[in-house]
């Protein structure tokens, strides 16, 4: 059996096989993707989910080179929000029919593990049926140097305020040559301790996903290192827990407007598309691929649901860490995600983060009408 038809199958991959994948011509390994995405999930469906990013603060101690969003605690315009200001946000998405909030910030020097623990509970008990995924690795790993607690016990602690899951922030390239090299990110959270991080929460049942980012200036093999980080967890997460990385989440470095700029090539949409395609490929454990609408825009991300991801990612109605770093496509509402799923060819279902089907929308119906919520005009007030 040559490659390509070996990895259509669905077998597993070495990683010099998928190494070797980055060399075939693009629409075959597409198709070879698509062909796998049909198998593990349902081949006319895409889903989507309703929910909102909140940066609960921008202060940051970590630096990365690539990031736009974050500021020192001196800078004029760095914030942290109230819990009532969360709370706000929140109060709006649930207005929309939507199940859960992203939460992330950067990681800050000197505010109390209380005020994250206070946070969770705040929004547990006003927003009882939203899920709170928050913090990610990086984070963790924040509170616990901050606290003298080993990350497991923050993370117990936090699931015990209320958290759901953790977000996969930091994935982007789970090799330490390139995420500490010098001009990208020498502070950032090792590639080992984002793998432990997250073990500990999938140990614990909290919902996980797996990120990746391309653009360093990586080869393929470090790609696929990166790729094979996350299968091996994955397998020892599903065997040991039976609950691992719910999705695979990839998207390309932005690169304007941050001190990476001219020192890294970034990536386009060509590699972006192939990237996908092998990740959906190698990672035969994970069953979710999301399309990357904020940073690639929404023809790549149609694209992009044929080869191999099968799910279009969510409103996200704030996201300004990779908004602030370049990305165009920041707003988007419910009506044009079903837009776009549908004009691809597919099918739209509303899910929830765990991948559970909560709705089944009328498309014809909803693209008749104008949208109820003007997200923009919401997001403005904010
Ligand atoms: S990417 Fe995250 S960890 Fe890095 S500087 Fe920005 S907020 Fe901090």
């Amino acid at each position: 059996m040559n490659l390509l038809a070996k990895a259509a199958s669905g077998a597993r991959l070495s990683a010099d096989e998928a190494t070797a994948l980055y060399h075939l011509p693009l629409f075959e390994l597409a198709a070879a993707a698509h062909a796998v995405r049909s198998q593990r999930t349902d081949p006319e469906v895409v889903s989507y989910l309703i929910d909102r990013n909140i940066n609960y603060s921008n202060v940051c101690t970590v630096g990365c080179a690539f990031c736009g969003f974050y500021r020192t605690r001196r800078q004029a315009d760095a914030y942290v929000l109230s819990y009532e200001e969360v709370s706000a946000k929140v109060l709006e998405l649930e207005a929309v029919g939507g199940t859960r909030i992203l939460m992330q910030g950067g990681v800050h020097p000197t505010l109390p593990f209380s005020w994250y623990t206070g946070l969770l509970e705040h929004l547990k008990q006003r927003h009882p049926r939203i899920r709170l995924e928050a913090f990610s690795p990086e984070e963790i790993r924040g509170m616990a140097k901050l606290t003298g607690m080993p990350s497991l016990e923050v993370l117990k602690a936090l699931q015990a305020a209320g958290l759901d899951g953790l977000p996969g922030g930091g994935g982007e390239m789970l090799v330490d040559e390139v995420r500490h090299a010098r001009h990208i990110s020498p502070a950032r959270i090792s590639a080992g301790d984002w793998i432990r991080i997250m073990d500990e929460a999938q140990s614990l049942g909290l919902y996980t996903t797996a990120t990746m980012v391309i653009g360093f200036g990586e080869t393929h093999a470090q790609r696929v290192a990166s790729m094979q980080r996350v299968r091996d967890q994955q397998d020892k997460a599903l065997a040991s827990y039976g609950n691992g990385f719910s999705a695979f989440i990839s998207w390309t470095l932005q690169t304007e407007g941050v001190r990476v700029h001219g020192k890294v090539p970034g990536a386009g949409a060509h590699e972006y598309l192939q990237n996908l395609a092998v990740s959906r490929l190698f990672l035969d454990n994970i069953p979710n691929f999301q399309a990357s609408w904020p940073t690639m825009g929404h023809k790549v991300a149609q694209t992009a649901l044929f080869f191999g991801a099968n799910d279009y990612g969510s409103t996200m109605l704030e996201e300004n860490v990779v908004s602030q770093a370049g990305a165009k496509h920041r707003r988007v509402n419910e009506r044009e995600i079903i837009r776009q799923i549908t004009e691809a060819g597919f099918r739209p279902v509303q899910r929830d983060s765990l991948y559970n089907v909560v709705r089944v929308p009328d498309a014809a119906a909803i693209l008749a009408q104008k949208p109820e919520v003007d997200f923009g005009a919401l997001e403005a007030a904010f």
